[in-house]
């Protein structure tokens, strides 16, 4: 071993297991010798086998055999090589190296997951692991290598997805690394070919996400043909909940969404209001652990998907996908959520992604460096967001069109804004131009009247947001701002599927389709909140059943 070659640490991202955990994975893998040199997992390749090492040594290494070669640790005696993959079906982010001889259990992707949803203890271990290797695999700049601009919409465009999925990356910039053109002209790529996504030896030159996606194992590689009981549109908090729940009750649940695992609550830094997490927890944590949770309870899901219609077709609801593929389903949870609203200023398109952001994560902070910049809204979300970037960034203006801060955002934020030096708050005050070449330099914004220029390199936009049913077009009820009308709300009854021609009253979270729930944001009157999402999901979920029960109550099929 070299001498720089430190052994992984015994917390919890690398726990030695003791000799009764040992024992089951014995008893269900086979032993095969290690011999120095070998590769047991290469990034980029399927992770298809788990190790548990009994002897010998097994390295950790990103980008395997090239010149940003970095060895993250060494497993020894008890150790464990595996990843989040091995779950989720992704591919490795890294390499395992055998560095000395010795002995070691192999366990197929299989037969893991079969003991671990038998031996709790087991499962703990190795789930708590795992999600902990992953955050250390981001946070480290392991894994996948983007290599582009960022001024270039499609490495924004990547470099979003891959983050909002929890993907490991690094951004190489094309602007700022000096080494960046070698490297390419190294992989014979040109400039125009950009941005390049590189995994273990192979090289995506500018793809659509989907192939991204696809390459990672996000989307089924067939289109599933099968009908099933429950299909939830929409991966946000609320589908998520819903998928849970359906999951793990037993009903077969399929789970679609067009951008990323979270949904809104993945752009959040820190959610410090949801149950459980005093300490706060990012979104897209919280989303990651939610859908490892989905995956173990046997949700099938696909990223990204987008629902392009609804219908309803010889007894079965079918939700159509951008694809072309057509998911069959007893019941639906509509749970798209809403997106982000847009500030009618000049030249807004020409700097969204390259210094106008919806969101507030590491990776728009990272964007900034030192440099001042603007928040534009008054709610929590706006609060959380100049919070969070008033220890990464440089100043932060809080520009709220309204005359206190108090009237929109809760009051744990008003205080954590009020008390934060590094933010200036802007009462009265709107955004008006956007000024820059290329990068972002400063805005203009207008208060009682009164214009003046600010310094900011990124304008931060949180000002709102729109239902996601333009898709529906006329399939179900919505309410005057375009959110699905459930339950009581609706004002009519549905056909009761036991005969007679009873009517029935829809379900609560029932749409003005029958069996068509909706769930979270989307839904008219819903409380805007992480919690009650995953409230609803769940709800939605009950209801499923006594719309299954009615059903079969009326035809067994
Ligand atoms: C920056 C920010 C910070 C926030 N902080 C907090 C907080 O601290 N605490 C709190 O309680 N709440 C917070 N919220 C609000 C919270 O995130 C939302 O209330 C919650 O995410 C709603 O969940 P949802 O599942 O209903 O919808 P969403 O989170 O909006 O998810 C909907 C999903 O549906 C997908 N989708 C849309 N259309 C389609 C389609 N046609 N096909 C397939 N998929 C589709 C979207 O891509 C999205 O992933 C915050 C919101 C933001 C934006």
């Amino acid at each position: 071993m070299a001498a720089t070659e430190q052994l992984f640490d015994r917390d919890e991202a690398f726990p030695r297991l003791t000799d009764e955990l040992i024992a089951p994975l014995d008893a269900a893998g086979s032993r095969r010798p290690l011999t120095a040199g070998e590769i047991l997992v290469k990034a980029g390749d399927p992770q298809s086998a788990f190790y548990v090492i009994l002897s010998g040594r097994v390295a950790i290494v990103d980008a395997h055999g090239t010149p940003k070669e970095r060895v993250l640790g060494v497993h020894d005696e008890h150790r464990f090589a595996g990843e989040l993959g091995l779950v989720t079906g992704q591919p490795a982010y890294t390499t395992a190296v055998v560095r000395e001889d010795g002995e070691a259990i192999e366990i197929s992707r299989t037969q893991l997951q079969a003991l671990v949803s038998a031996n709790q203890q087991l499962g703990d271990i190795l789930l708590t692991a795992f999600m902990a290797r992953r955050a250390i695999l981001i946070g480290g700049g392991s894994g996948l290598r983007l290599i582009g601009s960022h001024l270039s919409p499609d490495s924004r465009r990547l470099r979003e997805f891959l983050t909002r999925n929890r993907i490991p990356h690094s951004f190489i910039d094309l602007e700022v690394d000096a080494n960046a053109e070698l490297l390419l002209r190294k992989l014979s790529v040109a400039a125009d070919e950009t941005p390049l996504v590189v995994r273990g030896s192979k090289v995506m030159r500018n793809p659509s996400t989907l192939d991204v996606a696809a390459a990672l194992n996000l989307v089924p590689r067939a289109a599933p043909v099968q009908l099933f009981d429950a299909v939830v549109v929409g991966a946000g908090p609320a589908g998520l909940g819903a998928a849970v729940y359906a999951a793990s009750e037993g009903l077969s649940t399929a789970l679609v969404d067009s951008v990323a695992i979270g949904g809104q609550a993945s752009t959040s830094s820190r959610i410090e209001n949801y149950l459980g997490f005093p300490a706060g927890i990012s979104g897209s944590e919280l989303a990651e652990r939610a859908a490892i949770q989905a995956t173990r309870f046997g949700t099938e899901s696909a990223v990204p998907v987008r629902a392009t219609r609804l219908a309803f077709e010889d007894g079965y609801h079918v939700v159509e996908l951008d694809g072309g593929e057509r998911l069959r389903a007893r019941a639906v949870v509509l749970a798209t959520g809403a997106s982000y609203r847009r500030p009618a200023v000049a030249r807004l398109e020409e700097f969204e992604g390259a210094g106008v952001y919806y969101a507030a994560t590491e990776v728009e902070a990272q964007m900034c460096e030192k440099s001042p910049v603007v928040v534009v809204g008054g709610a929590n979300s706006a609060g959380q967001a100049a919070v969070f970037l008033a220890g990464r960034v440089g100043r932060v203006s809080l520009l709220v069109r309204g005359p206190d801060l108090a009237r929109g955002m809760s009051r744990y934020l008003v205080d954590q804004v009020e008390s934060e030096p590094a933010i200036d708050v802007c009462l009265r005050t709107q955004i008006r131009e956007l000024h820059g070449d290329g990068d972002l330099l400063g805005v203009t914004v207008e208060c009682d009247g009164e214009t003046r220029q600010l310094e900011s390199r990124a304008v931060f936009v949180f000002i709102g947001a729109e239902p996601c049913t333009t898709w529906l077009d006329d399939a179900l009820a919505i309410d005057d701002d375009g959110f699905v009308l459930t339950g009581a709300d609706l004002q009519l009854t549905h056909l009761d599927p036991a005969g007679d021609g009873r009517q029935r009253s829809p379900l609560p979270l029932e749409t003005s389709r029958p069996g068509v729930f909706a769930a979270g944001d989307v839904r008219s009157g819903s409380i805007k909140r992480v919690a009650s999402a995953v409230g609803e999901g769940a709800m939605a979920v009950r209801m499923i059943h006594q719309y299954l029960a009615l059903l079969d109550g009326a035809a067994p099929r």
